[in-house]
């Protein structure tokens, strides 16, 4: 049995970043950059109001002054207009400032009489003006390499008349659910059997990381029909297979793997729950789809990455992960191992879950010989465990939003300040 930092050291060290590839800007949301990108632009690109108005030149302005309303300049076509002290000009949000201008009165703090305004209010030079280049410069970094592109980040990759980008490269994954106990939802189950519940939370999980699911497949413990399922799931990137991977005599995954010439390469990490977590991977002779789709990536690599330092051979590679049965090991093991895993892939500098002080509102101790991590609840900066912390308590598990991760030996004291991970 590893440590869990070394099996992840190790599952780190051995995938790769998949080949980058070019894609619209609408299509890249939760994609990671693959390059840097600098701004083109400065924003604002130019002067302009922050307010419908009146531009006006402040040093002629006071509260009771009238002012002659000698033009209007609208958003969207720059009139390059002119005010003089004593004047002023009807403006829009978002216009061009009128030159001479210095700041812009509210509409709202004057009345409109004819061609002439009373203003009601104190005017302060720069006041309702934005300012070229006072949010963004020209050159500034907008987006670093291996960085989440979020709905912010495209909205500004937009606002720099960008509509295509580099990205890191798609994960594709099958999951794999094993045992004859287990009914799909939908189905009846006969006496003893339960529900088929970790294919829809990995489903989710791997969602939620930014790859694809190509497979979801159930299989019984039975040698021929996991080999087959695991075959199939092996066309991926990834496989995600459930249950079956500890050491009772229906656990067949590990066997069938090495069968199928699997290499394994972790199998049984100090980490509670989820100790018979399995890591291992297949070099697999491209399928003529997978030749053609890393031809695909080849040529895209070809055009988006520095010669010599590609991302090699991943997409001819299936990582196996063997996530345990229970549902809250499954779930841990998941995002302990499989989420950071999928990230690298798909070419995140950050593989790890956010992390937020909390304050523990229990005593805690950590006897046993494994990390040990703790479902909570994290709620205004608390941090309460919540349901029974064993691994198969889903409900638990389904109200919680933080893990807490107690070392071997650890005891923490109710008050005290602890950094918990977050996933939600
Ligand atoms: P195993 O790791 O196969 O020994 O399974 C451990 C426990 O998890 C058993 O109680 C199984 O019934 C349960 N389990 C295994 N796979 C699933 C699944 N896909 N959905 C729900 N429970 C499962
Ligand atoms: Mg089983």
């Amino acid at each position: 049995m590893i440590s869990e930092e070394e099996a992840r050291k190790k599952i780190l060290e051995t995938v790769r970043s998949l080949p980058s590839r070019r894609l619209s800007l609408s299509q890249a949301l939760g994609c990671f950059a693959a390059e840097d990108y600098f701004a083109r632009l400065p924003l604002p690109g130019f002067d302009n109001s922050a307010m419908d108005g009146y531009a006006v030149v402040a040093s002629s302005c006071a509260r009771g002054k009238r002012l002659r309303v000698t033009g209007e300049q609208p958003a969207g076509r720059d009139k390059q207009l002119h005010v003089s002290p004593g004047e002023a000009v009807r403006i829009f949000t978002g216009a061009p400032m009128p030159q001479s201008a210095d700041a812009i009165v509210m509409q709202e703090d004057v009345t409109r009489d004819g061609d002439e305004i009373v203003i009601n209010t104190g005017v302060t030079a720069g006041e309702f003006i934005r300012r070229r280049g006072c949010d963004l410069s020209e050159g500034q970094r907008i987006l670093a390499k291996g960085e989440r592109i979020r709905a912010a980040t495209i909205a500004l990759l937009a606002s720099q008349g960008i509509d295509d980008l580099t990205v890191g490269g798609e994960v594709n994954a099958a999951i794999l659910s094993t045992g004859d106990e287990l009914v799909k939802p939908g189905e009846k189950p006969d006496p003893g059997q339960i529900y088929e519940s970790n294919s829809a939370l990995l489903r989710g999980l791997v969602h939620r990381c930014g790859a694809a699911v190509n497979l979801v497949e159930h299989c019984r413990d039975e040698r021929g029909s996991l080999s087959k399922a695991i075959k199939r799931g092996m066309k991926n990137h990834i496989l995600v297979i459930t249950g079956g991977v500890s050491v009772g005599e229906h656990d067949l995954v590990k066997d069938a793997l090495r069968d199928l010439g699997a290499q394994i390469d972790i199998w049984r990490v100090a980490i509670k729950p989820g100790k018979p977590f399995l890591f291992g991977r297949m070099q697999q002779r491209p399928s003529p789809q997978s030749s053609q789709r890393s031809a695909r990536s080849r040529s895209r690599e070809a055009d988006t990455m520095a010669p010599g330092k590609g991302a090699v051979a991943s997409s001819d590679c299936c990582f196996i992960f063997g996530l345990p049965g229970n549902p809250v090991s499954a779930f841990v093991t998941f995002l302990q191992f499989v989420r950071p895993a999928i990230l690298k892939m798909m070419g995140a500098i950050n593989l790890d879950l956010q992390q937020l002080p909390a304050r523990l509102t229990v005593d805690l101790t950590n006897q046993g010989d494994r990390a040990h991590y703790i479902r909570g609840k994290l709620d205004h900066g608390r941090f309460t465990p919540v349901g029974r912390q064993e691994s198969h308590a889903l409900f638990g598990l389904s109200q919680s939003n933080a893990l807490l991760r107690l070392d071997l030996g650890q005891s923490l004291k109710a008050d005290q300040i602890v950094a918990v991970q977050i996933w939600d």
